[in-house]
């Protein structure tokens, strides 16, 4: 591989795990905080976990989210982990996991570029966190770290379903985009970042 860059989205969340991981693959990374960090030049874009509607509201504000959109739209490969997939999403789906319905301000969507529609927090407060095992494509089981993570409740477009836990997917690929609800940065286990780095 050629010297590639990652530009990794720095402006909340758990964007330096994600850069701890990269590094170690060999990868150099860049932190994306503001609009003219978009000029620095770099060859695939990770969003990470965090708060999604702080993301996105952020990216608004910094005048980074139509030029992102514009790059994911034009083939950068993106990995969305999260709150990531929640900013990819073209639609969020109107209920919580705890059954309550999601006010209109976080029913936003930011990026739209993924042709799926994700649940937000969608295993509700009893079981906010946690961690399992579970089949990842064809790489086999992986660990998998779930924070107030959001699922996905519907794919379109021919989107890739990659994993599923209970039932519930939490893994997808479409074109240049891959989202997980997990956060594979958080294990040690760098497949899916493999995975990234292979678009
Ligand atoms: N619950 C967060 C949101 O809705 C996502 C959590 C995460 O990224 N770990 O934005």
């Amino acid at each position: 591989m050629g010297a590639e860059r990652v530009g990794i989205l720095a402006v909340q969340g758990a964007f330096a795990e994600h850069e701890r991981m990269l590094s170690e693959l060999g990868v150099e990374c860049i932190e994306l905080r503001q609009a003219s960090d978009l000029h620095k030049g770099f060859d695939r874009l990770v969003l990470p976990g965090g708060e999604s509607t702080a993301q996105g509201r952020m990216l608004r504000e910094l005048g980074m989210l139509e030029p992102l959109r514009d790059m994911i739209e034009a083939g950068m490969p993106t990995f969305g982990t999260c709150a990531g997939l929640i900013l990819m999403a073209e639609r969020i789906d109107g209920i919580n996991g705890d059954g309550s319905a999601v006010d209109s301000q976080h029913n936003a969507t930011w990026l739209g570029t993924l042709p799926v529609t994700v649940r937000r927090n969608a295993y509700g407060r009893q079981l906010g966190s946690f961690r399992t095992r579970a089949d990842f494509d064809d790489a086999g089981a992986i660990p998998m770290t779930f924070i107030r993570a959001p699922f996905v409740v519907e794919t379109r477009d021919g989107c890739d379903v990659l994993a599923r836990v209970d039932g519930n997917i939490v893994g997808v690929r479409w074109r240049n985009q891959i989202g997980t609800s997990f956060h594979p940065e958080l294990d040690e286990d760098a497949r899916v970042h493999r995975m990234f780095l292979s678009l």
